[in-house]
């Protein structure tokens, strides 16, 4: 029979370019498995519905992660479960009514939350209002290693994991091997489903069509040592003796404008390109040869994918540190934090050592799982269909716990 649409309420939140991305790509994969079956909300329930500090959750990351010893210090000072549980009850309680009328908006049959603190408050709010056992509820992990324990919540119908090592943190912070999937880092489809050819990509990108290309990034913020990295590149490629380049740059710096109008005023000996914010990340990294980026998750898997060398020149302390192995260990990239040294390699794998590049990026897609975002939505669509057909849940206008108060 016509079963009614469900409704999916995806929460992230804007700290950093990756939890948006990977929203998007859930919201994506499900449009095109699932088509009219689901209609898909990405919300940033915090910034919509409360006050300080949730709503300035985007401004406290930046100024923090700028400040990485301060980064460092909240997010290993909240690792235990019960300074961060307590802290979050303490702001759900203050907020109850204002997150849970942003819940109820959407009337969410299935809630997927992609961040690490979205996870205590909104099972707290369908638990006073009764609904936990009606409301799908999980979550994909988007830290590929080193994760906040905030991630992990026993109450959840199923946590995605992107890696072994994240399930094995599960297992350890109580979730059970049945809560558990491994499918990988959901990426955007169009990295996965697109046919690019080099070529016709470069002649888009208005790219010199024979110059091997080097992409360098900071994520979506333009963070690490990009300005630097840009500078040491535009001397090391250019070959002295020949007076020619021996490679392209392509830097791309997100969200940070300083950077760009720096970098775009600078002069150089070698094709240069400077981008801001771009949409299209599958055809810049499809036309490149190797990128420079800090160690974040959605860059490095969206690398993997397209099977760029990768060379990791910065990590945000926590939940980053732990992508530098896992991209050195496997042989898909190398880790630097000089400038100079970033561009000697890259300098060496255009010219002496093309042999290295071609095996790192063998093993780049030995690593990549574009799949994994079609695997997550069909498991979630599997959960939803083992509920029977979604009776209309019985969202309350007020909810017990706040008449409570
Ligand atoms: N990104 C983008 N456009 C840009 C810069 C970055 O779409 O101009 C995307 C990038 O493709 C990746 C995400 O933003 O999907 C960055 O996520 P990552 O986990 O690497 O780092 P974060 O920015 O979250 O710290």
């Amino acid at each position: 029979g016509a079963e009614r649409t469900k409704n999916v309420l995806i929460l992230m939140s804007d700290t950093g370019g990756g939890h948006r991305a990977s929203a998007e790509a859930i919201r994506d994969a499900f449009r095109m498995e699932f088509g009219d079956e689901y209609r898909i909300f990405v919300k940033d329930v915090w910034k919509e519905y409360t006050g300080w500090p949730l709503n300035d959750m985007e401004r406290s990351y930046k100024f923090m992660v700028k400040h990485v010893q301060l980064w460092k210090v909240a997010f290993h000072s909240t690792s235990p479960r019960w300074i961060h549980s307590v802290y979050l009850a303490a702001i759900a309680a203050y907020y109850a009514k204002e997150v849970e009328a942003g819940l109820m908006e959407y009337k969410p049959d299935i809630i997927i939350s992609v961040h690490p603190l979205m996870q205590h408050i909104p099972l707290w709010v369908l638990k006073w209002q009764g609904l936990q056992k009606k409301v799908i509820f999980v979550t994909v992990i988007t830290d590929l290693n080193t994760c906040h324990p905030t991630w992990f919540h026993p109450g959840v119908n199923r946590c995605y994991c992107p890696s072994q090592e994240v399930a094995k943190r599960a297992l350890l912070d109580g979730l059970e091997e049945s809560q558990i999937r491994v499918f990988g880092l959901p990426i955007r489809p169009t990295f996965a489903r697109a046919v690019l050819s080099k070529d016709q990509l470069r002649e888009e990108l208005e790219m010199d069509p024979d110059l091997p290309a080097v992409l360098l990034m900071g994520g979506g913020e333009g963070m690490g040592p990009v300005k630097e990295t840009g500078r040491a590149l535009g001397e090391t490629l250019f070959d002295k003796e020949l007076g020619k380049p021996i490679g392209q740059l392509i830097i791309i710096c997100g969200r940070n404008k300083n950077l760009a109008s720096t970098l775009q005023t600078d002069e150089w000996k070698i094709p240069v390109k400077v981008r801001g914010f771009e949409t299209q990340m599958e055809k810049w990294m499809g036309a490149c040869d190797c990128i420079i980026t800090k160690a974040g998750p959605g860059t490095i898997a969206e690398a993997l994918i397209r099977g760029l060398p990768i060379i990791l020149n910065d990590y945000i302390p926590g939940q980053e540190k732990g992508n530098v192995p896992y991209v050195v260990d496997n042989g898909a990239g190398v880790f630097t934090r000089s400038s100079k040294e970033t561009a000697r390699i890259v300098a060496e794998w255009f010219s002496t050592k093309t042999d290295e590049l071609k095996m790192m990026s063998e093993n780049a897609l030995k690593l990549a799982q574009p799949e994994a975002v079609f695997d997550i939505v069909k498991d979630i669509h599997d959960l939803a269909c083992q509920r029977g057909p979604l009776a209309n849940i019985p969202y309350m206008l007020t909810s017990s716990f706040t008449s409570l108060i």
